[in-house]
C-alpha cells in the first residue's frame, strides 16, 4: 500500500471554521479524484490518501487549494528492521548524504527521536555507501512513529496553499478567451471562491473557434476546482443595438456597461455574491480610471479584479504556470475586438453614458439575453481536449 499525508494550508489558522475547511478540502479531493481507488482517513493536521498509484496521484493534488505540502509515504510496522529495509528502498542512489529525522506521535516509544535517529543513521551507513551530512543533507528521511505503524519518506511535494474551492461560496467571473481573466479566475479560486464563468458571445460575428477556446480555458481552470460551470450569454442583440444607437467613441465603455448589468442580475440569480474578471488599471482604454468609475457605476456587488495591479509580463508568467497561455494566445476574435472603434473614449463621463443609454430600450434586451443564457457544465478532465 502507498500513502499520502496532505497538510492543510492556511486554514489550520482558522480554529472556528476548521472543520467545515476540512470537510469542504475532502469533498474537493474526491470530486478530483472519483476515478481513483482510493480511501481517505483526516484527523485536525492531515489527511491521509491510501492509494496504489501515488505518484499519479499526487500530480492532481498538486492542483487542489488548501493543500500545504503533499509527501509520498510508505507504512512499515514499528520495528527499526522494517523501517531500515524501506528506507534503502526509497533513499535515492543518485543521491549522496542523508540525515534521518524522528517524529513520535507515539510518546510511549521506548526511546527519544535523537536516539532514534541515530540508531536508525547507523544502520543505514552500514549497509549502503551514503554518507551523513546534518546541515546539508541530500536526503532528509523522514520517520514518524505512530501507535498504528510507522511513516517513512524523503520529500515533501509544495502544494498550491490557499482556501479550499467553495469555502467562500459563489463568484461570477467573466471570462473571455485572453490571458487575464483566466489569471484572475485562478488567484480567486485560490481563496476558496467556488468559481461560475460568464462568457460573451455574439455569433455570428464571433466564431464557434472562440467559444471553443473560452471553454477549453473553463477546462483547464476546471483541474484547480473540479466544479466548474460556464454560462454563455447571447450577446449579439445587445451589441448591435449599441452598434446602431451610441455614438462610437462610447460604444465600448457601454458595451461594458450592458455586460456588467447583465453580470449583476445573472450574479443574483445564481447566489454569486462578487463579480470577478481580468481588468488591469491602464491596459486597455477601458480600464483608465475613469473608464473603470462609469462601468462599474451599474453594480454595488465587490467586483474583485486579481490582476489590476500586474503588469502584462507577470499575469503572463502566471498564465504560463498555471496552463492557461498556450490556448489563451490562440488567434480568435472576442466580442470585444468587433465594432471596436478607432478611437475609444479615454476618459468618459457618466452622465454621457447614461444619456446615450436612454437611445433604446435596452432594459427589455437585457431580460430577453439574460433568459436565454445557455448553462455549461461536466468539465470533466480532458473533456475538450479535442475542440481545439
Ligand atoms: P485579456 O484577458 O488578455 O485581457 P481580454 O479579453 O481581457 O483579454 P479586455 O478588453 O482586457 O480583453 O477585457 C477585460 C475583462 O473583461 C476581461 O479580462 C474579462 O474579465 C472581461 N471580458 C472581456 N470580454 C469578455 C467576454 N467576451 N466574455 C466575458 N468576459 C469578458
Ligand atoms: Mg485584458
Amino acid at each position: 500500500m502507498e500513502l499520502i499525508l496532505i497538510k492543510y494550508g492556511e486554514l489550520t489558522t482558522k480554529k472556528d471554521n476548521r472543520k467545515f475547511f476540512i470537510d469542504t478540502l475532502e469533498n474537493n479531493i474526491k470530486t478530483l479524484l472519483k476515478e481513483e481507488n482510493i480511501v481517505i482517513h483526516k484527523d485536525r493536521v492531515r489527511m491521509y490518501i491510501e492509494c496504489e498509484n501515488a505518484l499519479k496521484i499526487s500530480e492532481k493534488l498538486k492542483k487542489v487549494f488548501g493543500i500545504l505540502s503533499i509527501v509520498i509515504a510508505y507504512k512499515v510496522n514499528n520495528n527499526i528492521e522494517d523501517v531500515l529495509k524501506k528506507a534503502l528502498e526509497i533513499m535515492d542512489k543518485d543521491k549522496k548524504t542523508f540525515k534521518v529525522v524522528t517524529k513520535r506521535a507515539d510518546k510511549r516509544f521506548p526511546i527519544s527521536s535523537m536516539e532514534y535517529s541515530k540508531n536508525l543513521g547507523a544502520l543505514i551507513l552500514k549497509n549502503s555507501n551514503f554518507t551523513v551530512d546534518v546541515h546539508n543533507p541530500d536526503i532528509t528521511l523522514t520517520v514518524e512513529i505512530r501507535t498504528n505503524g510507522t511513516f517513512i519518506y524523503t520529500d515533501e511535494i509544495k502544494g498550491l496553499g490557499g482556501y479550499p474551492v467553495g469555502i467562500q461560496g459563489k463568484g461570477l467571473l467573466m471570462l473571455s478567451g485572453g490571458i487575464d481573466s483566466p489569471v484572475a479566475g485562478y488567484l480567486t479560486l485560490k481563496r476558496g471562491v467556488d468559481i461560475h464563468c460568464l462568457y460573451f458571445e455574439s455569433p455570428p460575428h464571433t466564431s464557434m473557434e472562440a467559444k471553443n477556446k473560452v471553454l477549453k480555458l473553463a477546462q483547464i481552470l476546471n483541474n484547480y476546482s473540479g466544479k466548474i460551470k460556464v454560462h454563455v450569454v447571447p450577446f449579439t442583440k445587445m451589441q448591435e443595438a449599441i452598434y446602431k444607437n451610441c455614438p462610437d467613441i462610447y460604444m465600448i465603455t457601454i458595451m461594458r456597461r450592458m455586460m456588467y448589468r447583465i453580470a449583476d442580475i445573472y450574479a443574483e440569480k445564481i447566489g454569486a455574491k462578487i463579480l470577478v474578471n481580468g481588468e488591469s488599471i491602464g491596459q486597455v482604454a477601458s480600464q483608465t480610471l475613469n473608464s473603470m468609475y462609469c462601468i462599474n457605476n451599474v453594480t454595488n456587488k465587490p467586483v474583485i479584479r486579481p490582476v489590476a495591479c500586474l503588469d502584462k509580463l507577470e499575469i503572463i508568467d502566471i498564465a504560463k504556470k498555471i496552463g492557461t497561455y498556450e490556448t489563451s494566445i490562440l488567434p480568435y476574435e472576442d466580442c470585444c475586438t468587433i465594432f471596436v472603434p478607432k478611437h475609444p473614449v479615454i476618459n468618459p463621463v457618466l452622465s454621457k453614458c447614461l444619456m446615450y443609454e436612454k437611445n433604446f430600450d435596452y432594459e427589455s434586451i437585457l431580460k430577453e439575453t439574460i433568459d436565454n443564457i445557455e448553462v455549461i457544465t461536466n468539465f470533466k478532465q480532458d473533456n475538450f481536449e479535442d475542440l481545439l
